[in-house]
């Protein structure tokens, strides 16, 4: 697969935007969704970032429905669904929807651990700012305080002895190796 023709794409997501760094692009396209703007507070330091961005020709798209429904299956796969916004879950799917397109290469600018995660197992770049990326696709699961048995799942009741359960990473495989 050639890359090196295909526009590069940011599609980015909250934290990107928070983070307040002066985002320079002239060699790729931005996109984000309408749903950012509803992250940030009207009129604040962020809101003023987010104009900037736009002026600088920062598009606002809507993801596709299908793509909002892979995005939402895999992360009940990896565990993430709960820790994911509306607005994480619109980038993730915005960027899936880029991905089909053979001119682009879509590339998710976040430093959000769980958007992280579930870009890469839908084989999605990331690049971040800040925070190292994460080497480890996590699993998220749980373990009960009671009886200390281990769940795939986010039970918050444990289904065996009652008591309740603590979130814990139940696997870790090495992003680095498995490619
Ligand atoms: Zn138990």
């Amino acid at each position: 697969m050639v890359i090196k023709n295909k526009i590069k794409i940011y599609v980015i997501d909250t934290s990107a935007i928070l983070s307040g760094i002066p985002i320079n692009f002239n060699d790729a396209e931005m996109v984000t969704t309408s749903c950012i703007s509803m992250e940030l507070k009207p009129g604040g330091k962020d809101y003023r970032n987010f104009q900037y961005l736009i002026e600088k020709g920062l598009s606002i798209i809507s993801p596709s429905k299908k793509s909002i429904e892979i995005v939402i299956s895999k992360s009940n796969k990896t565990g993430d669904k709960d820790r994911l916004s509306k607005a994480d879950i619109d980038v993730l799917a915005l960027a899936v929807d880029m991905k089909l397109d053979d001119k682009k290469n879509a590339i998710i600018l976040t430093d959000d651990y769980s958007i992280q995660n579930v870009a890469d197992a839908l084989d999605i770049k990331i690049e971040n700012f800040g925070q190292p990326k994460i080497t480890k696709r996590f699993k998220w699961g749980c373990r009960c305080l009671g009886c200390r048995k281990k769940f795939h799942e986010n039970i918050k009741i444990c289904p065996i002895c009652g008591a309740a359960t603590k979130e814990i990473i139940s696997s870790g495989e090495d992003i680095k190796k498995r490619k």
